[in-house]
């Protein structure tokens, strides 16, 4: 089946993204999510973003133009059902993501494509609570999704051939390469970033370092372009939780035990960027470190 519509759901820093990478190559993008105000958010943020790219010649005004003009939206998840391809991005959190494909199942064409952009939670459970386990995987999308290179493939136990065939026929439409990872915690990316950054929070934590010189001596000992505490609040501190949540429950070693200050900052609502402060605070004009 060829796809031409892509549904979105969640149109957070992730769902844009995705929306917007979809819309330059060529798809029809319909991007929902339980509010309006993160809908216009996204729309606008996109348009940002591909001005960004225009301006750096990397597209042109007509792509641009085409592009936005690929892309609209809903509040009603049900709206979903005509797309081809549907990849879910809403809050980490298995609850929700479980409730959404419950009220989005029945309104699905039988051959629709089911993915979620999950960067933890299990494609197979997930997957079993669908009518469409052969047609559900793991499409995972590197932030932020316009800049970076890799997607990750995820199957479940019962993908079929032919699903995994159809995305990693995407990917490559996208400009983008992917990587197959097995259906285990946090996959392969988060598998080995996240307890890197748990880390670097009990670093701090434990008085070893401010989060000025843990940054620092990351970027600089060991060439990572952002300072692992920069990364978090760049991912979210509440998804980073959920990850390292996700670890270990699935997991069961005590390794993966999430950081008491990494809970402490999510409790607070301190989620990073998306909330104007976490490990940093940005709510002046350059981030200033909280410990
Ligand atoms: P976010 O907090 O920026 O956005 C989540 C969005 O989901 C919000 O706009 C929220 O309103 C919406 N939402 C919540 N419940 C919903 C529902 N029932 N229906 C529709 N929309 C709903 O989060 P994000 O960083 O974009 O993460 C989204 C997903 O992408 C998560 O599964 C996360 O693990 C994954 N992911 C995140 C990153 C990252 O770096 N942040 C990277 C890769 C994958």
């Amino acid at each position: 089946m060829a796809i031409q519509s892509v549904g979105v759901i969640g149109a957070g820093q992730m769902g844009n993204g995705i929306a917007h990478v979809f819309a330059v190559a060529g798809y029809d993008v319909l991007l929902t999510d339980i509010s309006q105000e993160a809908l216009d958010k996204a729309v606008s943020l996109i348009d940002r973003n591909l001005e960004r790219q225009v301006s750096r010649d990397k597209i042109t005004p007509a792509v641009k133009a085409t592009a936005m003009g690929h892309i609209s939206t809903t509040l009603k998840l049900s709206d979903l059902g005509r797309c081809d391809l549907v990849i879910e991005a809403a809050t980490e959190r298995e609850t929700v993501k479980q409730a959404i494909f419950e009220d989005l199942v029945p309104h699905l064409k039988p051959e629709t494509i089911l993915t979620s952009n999950t960067s933890s939670i299990s494609i197979t459970r997930l997957a079993s609570r669908t009518d469409r386990p052969e047609k559900f995987m793991g499409f995972h999308f590197m932030n932020p999704v316009p800049v970076m290179q890799l997607v990750e493939l995820i199957r479940g136990i019962a993908t079929d051939e032919p699903t995994y065939k159809a995305l990693h026929e995407v990917v490559e439409k996208l400009g983008k390469t992917s990587a197959t990872a097995e259906d285990f915690p946090a996959f392969i990316v988060n598998r080995i970033l996240m307890p890197m950054i748990n880390e670097a929070v009990y670093t701090l934590y434990e008085g070893v370092g401010s989060v000025s010189s843990i940054d620092s001596a990351m970027k600089l000992g060991t060439n990572h372009p952002m300072g692992p505490l920069e990364l978090a609040d760049f991912i979210g501190l509440d998804t980073c939780l959920a990850i390292m949540n996700v670890l270990h429950d699935g997991l069961a070693d005590t390794k993966y035990r999430p950081c008491p200050l990494l809970t402490k900052y999510v409790e607070a609502g301190w989620l990073g960027r998306k909330t104007g402060r976490g490990f940093y605070d940005y709510r002046g004009d350059t981030p200033v470190p909280t410990r």
